[in-house]
């Protein structure tokens, strides 16, 4: 299906980032069209964390992570940004006007002023152990990311990993799962030290099985999952019966087709001036965590800040007479479109 759209700022990724991005370029009137190649909003928050609390959010003391995409949501609405989900974006390419069209790889293309590149870690691709019979698993007992813990209230998981994830999912479901063991391949995690105390609680209070120095060999079942076989840390070898077995061993970041568009990338990354997070494209800029400058810290509140600079430079290009003045939200309000 080929739709053409037409906006102001086309930010490439859907998630906390991109989401309030369209809020700071809203203050300015720039509108703004929104392309994830994920089905729904929210980034890694709701795709790789949605239950997780976030503790660094100003004003929030705490808040769940698919809340603060919904509250993302409410925040932008008045500027009734576009969005296409479910494509992922492909192509770019420059008009004689300065203007970009960025095409997904469904057919969609967004004719944009500008383009805001708020792609995160790129495509998500998890890290697969290397596990006998995994790919023979996966959606009948392999889950690479606990979308929704519910799926797992009464079950026997297995989950393997060092890392935040695999602590703090650990933590999680031992309170939905009727057995949690987890797997690791060393005596250390590297992980938050509190997160891998809390761990080390559960298992010696007998709430989960923690087998250190472990490793993983093979699954099996007929059409589930029903066994993970582990090595133990004496060599011998140990059949845990399972229903689920959720290997947390990160995500490989693919930038995939930004990579191509003459942009500086450094580490996976794109190279911004923070004076406006610009690239060394014009017109082309890059904020949240796919950006990467000196300092930079892949935290949601340093993205936000990063998107309320770059539309005060980005509108220069939509707006070339007009002179932009600087206005409190609270003398100017949210004035919607
Ligand atoms: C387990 C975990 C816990 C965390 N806890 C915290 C915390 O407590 N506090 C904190 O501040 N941060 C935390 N973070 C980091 C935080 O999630 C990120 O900083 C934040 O998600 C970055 O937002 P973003 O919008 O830049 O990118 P993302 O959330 O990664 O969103 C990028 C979006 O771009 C899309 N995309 C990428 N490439 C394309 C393409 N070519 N076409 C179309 N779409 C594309 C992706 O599908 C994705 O939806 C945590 C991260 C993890 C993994």
């Amino acid at each position: 299906m080929t739709e053409q759209i037409k906006t102001d700022i086309c930010i490439i990724g859907a998630g906390p980032v991109g989401l309030f991005t369209v809020f700071e370029a809203g203050l300015l009137k720039l509108r703004c069209h929104l392309i994830d190649a994920l089905p729904q909003v929210g980034g890694q928050l709701s795709e790789i964390y949605p239950h997780k609390p976030i503790y660094d959010i100003p004003g929030y003391p705490a808040i769940n992570a698919q809340e603060l995409v919904e509250n993302l949501l409410e925040q932008i609405a008045p500027f009734k940004p576009g969005f296409t989900l479910g494509e992922r974006v492909e192509g770019l390419e420059k008009q004689t006007d300065g203007s970009y069209l960025v095409s997904g790889h469904d057919g969609t293309v967004i004719h944009a002023a500008v383009v805001a590149i708020a792609g995160g870690l790129g495509s998500f691709e998890p890290r697969k152990p290397e596990v006998k019979n995994l790919e023979l698993f996966e959606g009948k007992g392999v889950n690479y990311m606990v979308k929704d813990p519910e799926l797992f209230r009464g079950k026997r998981i297995v989950l393997a990993g060092g890392g935040d994830s695999a602590l703090d999912w650990t933590v999680f479901l031992s309170e939905v799962a009727s057995k949690v063991t987890l797997i690791h391949r060393s005596d250390s995690f590297r992980g938050a030290p509190d997160s891998a105390e809390k761990v080390f609680e559960l298992a010696s209070s007998g709430k989960i099985d923690l087998l250190l120095k472990s490793n993983l060999l093979s699954i099996e079942g007929n059409d589930h999952l029903q066994y993970v076989n582990v090595q133990g840390s004496d060599q011998s070898l140990i059949k845990l019966e399972a229903d689920y077995l959720i290997p947390l061993f990160g995500l490989s970041p693919k930038l995939g087709p930004i990579a191509d568009w003459g942009l500086a990338i450094e580490k996976s990354a794109v190279v911004v001036n923070t004076v406006d997070y610009s690239t060394n494209v014009e017109r082309i800029y890059a904020v949240g965590d796919i950006n990467s400058y000196p300092g930079k810290l892949k935290l949601i509140l340093c993205g936000f800040h990063e998107a309320a600079l770059m539309v005060q430079s980005a509108f220069k290009y939509v707006y070339p007479d007009q002179k932009l003045s600087f206005k409190y939200t609270t003398v100017n309000g949210v004035n919607a479109f």
